[in-house]
């Protein structure tokens, strides 16, 4: 169950690099602590610093994660040697947990879990966002007992998992917990099958003070940019998407996570030019400063490694202004979770 990297798998990793056709720059597989890419000594060609906004981590001799089931490639432990190991070189100098769906019962010892590693010096975990179900009743006594913490960011329940039904998000006691959320300084991640993203427009609506996180740039398929038919229902969704990424961009309590996508990428034949229109246009519409860069990892190498995905993000970017670049991969997120 525990099968932590081996030499092996990260060659093999390395090699699937090529095949994929990610080039990565130069600066991004320097070992890790060559180059303190924040230290303007170093100069232009250093890799930036960079906070992980999106980082699940699972030790499944603790917690049953019941959407593995269909899922045997991700069916391990990934733990954060492994996260260091599949992050090796590429200057990332800290990470925020994702929650990971685990069964519900197991919430509050999945939230107090991250609680200790976000504490420990020994791990690139500083802070998390926690799995909760505002539709529940008991949300408000469930999310209290975390107000306190300078650890717990927010939540997020997957709204795209087959047991949350179309319009969950606007019930009346998930719009009204999402609210309370706000009230705690807390923020609620929106993790949504594309085709609903006018309910996470709306929900905002309902909920003007509290920050809202568009996951995965919500949950767009590259596809829709690069296939050579394209049907009619291809074009609706994709414009579907742009219009509604447009609305949720103007609504200025939201902000996106550029995250996720490649997973829908045919592993082994994507390109960095496959993810572009997606990333473009998220970053283009939300604005230098409410973009954050996320690895989700593990789920990732289903498609891509770490090193793979980020190599293709800092490529896509690569033309925009430095300061920019800076922003989405780490001052924004810095700024976000007001990480000390
Ligand atoms: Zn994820």
């Amino acid at each position: 169950m525990n099968a932590p990297y081996s030499r092996r798998t990260f060659l093999g990793q390395a090699a699937g690099l090529a095949a994929a056709g990610t080039l990565l720059p130069a600066a991004a597989l320097r070992p890790a602590g060559s180059a303190r890419a924040d230290d303007p000594a170093t100069g232009a060609d250093d890799v930036l610093p960079v906070i992980d906004t999106h980082q699940h981590l699972w030790d499944l001799d603790r917690f049953r994660l019941p959407w593995l089931e269909s899922q045997p490639k991700l069916r391990r432990n990934f733990l954060t040697a492994d996260y260091l190991q599949a992050t090796r070189g590429l200057n990332v100098v800290r990470a925020v947990y994702m929650e990971v769906d685990v069964d519900p019962a197991q919430q509050r010892a999945e939230a107090e879990y991250v609680i200790e590693l976000s504490r420990s010096a020994e791990h690139p975990t500083v802070a998390a966002v926690i799995s909760g179900r505002p539709a529940s009743e008991q949300f408000a006594d469930y999310i209290g007992a975390y107000r306190d913490s300078p650890y717990i960011k927010g939540v997020r329940q997957v709204l795209h998992a087959p047991s949350a039904r179309p319009g969950l998000c606007l019930d009346k006691t998930f719009v009204r917990h999402v609210r309370l959320l706000g009230e705690l300084g807390m923020r609620f991640d929106l993790c949504m099958r594309p085709g609903e993203l006018g309910d996470a427009v709306r929900l905002a609506d309902q909920c003007p003070d509290t920050r809202l996180v568009l996951d995965h740039c919500g949950n767009a398929d590259p596809k829709w940019f690069t296939g050579g038919e394209s049907s009619a229902e291809t074009t609706r969704s994709r414009e579907q998407w742009r219009r509604q990424i447009g609305e949720l961009a103007e609504r200025k309590h939201v902000v996106c996570k550029i995250s996720g996508i490649v997973v829908r990428a045919e592993p082994g034949r994507w390109k960095a030019d496959d993810l572009a229109p997606v990333v473009n246009h998220c970053l283009d519409q939300f604005g230098p400063d409410r973009v954050m860069f996320g690895g989700d990892w593990p789920v990732c190498t289903l498609a891509a490694s770490f090193a793979e995905w980020i190599g293709a993000l800092r490529q896509i970017v690569a033309e925009r202004p430095r300061d920019q670049q800076r922003k989405l991969f780490h001052d924004n997120a810095q700024r976000f979770y007001e990480l000390a």
